[in-house]
């Protein structure tokens, strides 16, 4: 394995995260996001031992991954974005992770495609933690009649994911969102970006989505 500077930064700032948050650091799963960057800016990673990547478009990742998989076939794809249900069928052959599941009539067009394909990738429902209009995931209000709805689909929900309002402390909505997963019995949260993941580490995020961070700014 070689040593990838970057990635061993990021990692050592989640260990010490986690550590004053009494957490350990396996606790935490890096999604490397490589949304926009080519094969050859993700092969490095890969060959530093990384395996969690998140992408944001189908397409995209339909077109960069299956080389890359042919020869790291143990990578693993998070689809962080909005997704589309025309999209479901391609998301569950492509992801291991879907967290964007925010609406009834996407919980339905990828219990369907999970049948078809006979894959079932896990599922984080995505809460509009802020309540912001322009932004995607269910309404707080709206979330128990939406895990009732993943729940009786019988997707694998594992966990919650947010993306909190910009350029304001972050915590209180992390805070927020992990209250909800315990009310809800889920163990899994998807909080924080480059900006703020060691924040949403120390308040127990257990998958962290950092872009910029490790890859630079993107194009
Ligand atoms: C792009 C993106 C990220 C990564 O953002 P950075 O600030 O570059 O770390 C994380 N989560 C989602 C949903 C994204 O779309």
């Amino acid at each position: 394995m070689t040593e990838h500077s970057d990635l061993a930064a990021i990692e050592a700032r989640i260990a010490t995260a986690a550590a004053l948050a009494g957490r350990k650091p396996d606790e935490v799963t890096l999604i490397a996001v490589s949304k926009t960057h080519a094969a050859d800016r993700i092969e490095p990673l890969l060959a530093a031992g990384h395996r969690d990547f998140g992408e944001n478009r189908v397409a995209e990742a339909q077109d960069k991954w299956p080389a890359l998989r042919a020869r790291y076939p143990d990578a693993r794809i998070h689809l962080i974005g909005q997704l589309q249900s025309n999209k479901a069928a391609d998301a569950v052959a492509l992801a291991d992770a879907i967290h964007a599941v925010d609406r009834p009539s996407l919980v339905g067009a990828l219990a369907k495609a999970m049948d078809t394909e006979d894959r079932r990738p896990s599922c984080f429902i995505q809460v509009n933690i802020g309540d912001e209009a322009q932004k995607g995931g269910c309404a707080i209000a709206d979330l128990p009649a939406l895990l009732a709805a993943a729940r009786t689909a019988d997707l694998p929900v594992v966990g919650l994911m947010c993306l909190p309002p910009a350029d304001i402390e972050p915590a209180p909505y992390f805070a927020l969102l992990a209250k909800l997963a315990r009310d809800a019995g889920l163990a899994g949260l998807s909080m924080g970006m480059s900006a703020d993941f060691e924040t949403a580490v120390t308040i127990g995020a257990t998958h962290v989505r950092v872009g910029s961070a490790l890859f630079g700014d993107r194009g």
